[in-house]
């Protein structure tokens, strides 16, 4: 930026000087000589500098993988037109290009590439899409060829037929292309890409496959998808419940972990969670072990590093006892009515600071729930609602502490006029003005409040009950919790 403001400057004084009678000609020519000499050999430099390229010998079976049977079972279906390529050459069928993962981070892209290295015995060089994007013209386009030169070189000095490139966040190099206006270099490195992909034959001594992994389907150039290039696509989702199950395992095998702990119990309460995060878990529940000085990981050091990697690490914020009250009877508003809509679904209950939070529930999630009625959905707002209408109640006023529940009810009740279960109907709500959507979100809002603070005042003996015990002990576990709230209306 600064440079920028320099130039700009110079064009400025030397403009200045020209229309003064100075013949700046000569000097200007050496002026933009000598910064394109500049580039050059700064561009030069980037290219020598490792390419940004990684080679890795870590072996990974899919094995080592876990859940993700449907991506395994395409990708070891889509990679055996690599393994077999003289029966496909027979065959007239044209060579695999491309193959493209497309899923949330952390999910094990990186982790199925490597896998299908050693599946196929290929050599495996791995990059990221930002390694490409230099300010430097050309420079990105030089490390795509760069690139497959490598590739080529691999196979020839590791003796083997095919190598795989695997190019991560590939969304920025292979972006839409003009969707970058300010940057004509990202569309010049895709283009070079797409030649080379072009340029990859079967009858070549190297079989180079491209694997590219994003997070980002639709951001993606469409020339990349066509067919021949990318033409396999193979999604790579969160773990379902079997799925989690079996990260844990794999991520507890190096560890010393106590006869007790059901790791279906843990997986049940990580609906959401990615392989990345349950690796996490795994090795925060370590390091909780490790403090304790214990000898092995039991079911409470996972509970714990599952709260951690799910809500951050506890603070010492000190809130005053009149602001610990307050957080008491909002957490206790939201856990009364969780109870109530689901029984046995809180799992703690807290007001003690973590991360970003003053206090927190925390719910077991549905058992890998992918639909929602109306009904669950409203009672999902309610109990949004339920903290600052505990305070209300009890308290006689509000506070900020609610923030982050009305977004959370907002994003709610935008997925009921979504779903066309709003007095809306089925719309296409994108196309409504903002005056449009308002009346109807205050109205679902509105009602879902007042049903709300029906129940809260229904069993205003109940929410005391657990304020108080809760501003005492800080922190309960659901189990706790249930004995004090039974009965709820
Ligand atoms: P990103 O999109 O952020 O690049 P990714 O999908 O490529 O992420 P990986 O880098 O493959 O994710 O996974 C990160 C880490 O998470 C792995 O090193 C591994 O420890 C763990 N992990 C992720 N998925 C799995 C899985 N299915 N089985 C075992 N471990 C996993």
């Amino acid at each position: 930026m600064k440079l920028d403001i320099l130039i700009g400057m110079g064009v400025g004084v030397f403009a200045f000087l020209q229309v003064m009678g100075y013949n700046m000609l000569p000097i200007g020519l050496l002026l933009v000589g000598a910064y394109l000499f500049w580039t050059y050999v700064l561009s030069r430099q980037v290219l020598k500098n490792g390419n940004g390229v990684s080679i890795t010998t870590t072996a990974i079976n899919f094995d080592d993988i876990g859940g993700q049977s449907v991506a395994k079972k395409e990708l070891q279906e889509a990679l055996d037109f690599l393994l077999y390529s003289d029966r496909m050459k027979a065959l007239g069928i044209r060579p695999l290009k491309g193959i493209l993962l497309s899923g949330p981070t952390g999910t094990g892209k990186t982790l199925l590439a490597k896998a299908a290295a050693k599946y196929t015995d290929s050599a495996f060089l791995s990059v990221s899409g930002s390694e490409f994007v230099e300010m430097y013209a050309g420079v990105g386009a030089e490390r795509v060829r760069g690139l497959f030169r490598r590739a080529r070189e691999m196979v020839r000095k590791e003796k083997k037929t095919s190598a795989i490139i695997f190019i991560d966040e590939m969304d920025i190099l292979g972006a839409k292309r003009g969707s970058n206006v300010s940057h004509h270099e990202y569309d010049q490195t895709l283009n070079q890409l797409l030649v080379e992909m072009d340029g990859l034959k079967s009858d070549q001594d190297a079989h180079i496959l491209v694997m590219g992994a994003t997070n980002r389907l639709e951001a993606l150039d469409s020339a990349l998808l066509r067919p021949g290039r990318f033409d396999r696509q193979v999604k790579v989702d969160l773990p379902d419940k079997e799925g989690r199950i079996a990260i844990l395992q794999i991520h507890t095998n190096n560890k010393p972990l106590a006869k007790t702990v059901n790791l279906e119990d843990i997986a049940h309460e990580t609906f959401g969670f990615s392989g990345a995060h349950l690796e996490s878990v795994t090795n925060e529940a370590a390091i909780f072990a490790l403090r304790e000085e214990a000898s092995e990981i039991t079911e409470h050091h996972l509970h714990e590093a599952v709260e951690k990697v799910m809500l951050g690490e506890k603070l010492d914020r000190k809130p005053s006892a009149e602001e610990l009250r307050r957080i008491a009877i909002h957490e206790s508003g939201h856990a009364m009515l969780a109870e109530k809509f689901r029984p046995n679904s809180v799992a703690q209950i807290s007001i003690r600071s973590r991360g970003n939070a003053l206090g927190y529930v925390r719910h077991y999630p549905k058992d890998d729930l992918y639909l929602y009625t109306q009904a669950m959905l409203e009672e999902q707002i309610m109990v949004a609602l339920a903290g600052a209408l505990a305070e209300e109640e009890l308290l006689g006023t509000k506070s900020t502490g609610a923030m982050g529940d009305y977004e959370q009810a907002l994003n709610l009740v935008e997925k009921l006029l979504l779903a066309g279960m709003s007095s809306l109907g089925v719309t296409d709500v994108s196309r409504l003005s903002a005056e449009q959507r308002q009346p109807v979100t205050r109205v679902i809002l509105k009602e879902l409040e007042e049903r709300t603070m029906e129940s809260i005042k229904e069993n205003k003996d109940v929410l005391l009950r657990i304020t108080e015990i809760l501003a005492d002990q800080e922190t309960l576990s659901g189990d706790t919790l249930r004995k004090y709230i039974q009965p709820v209306a």
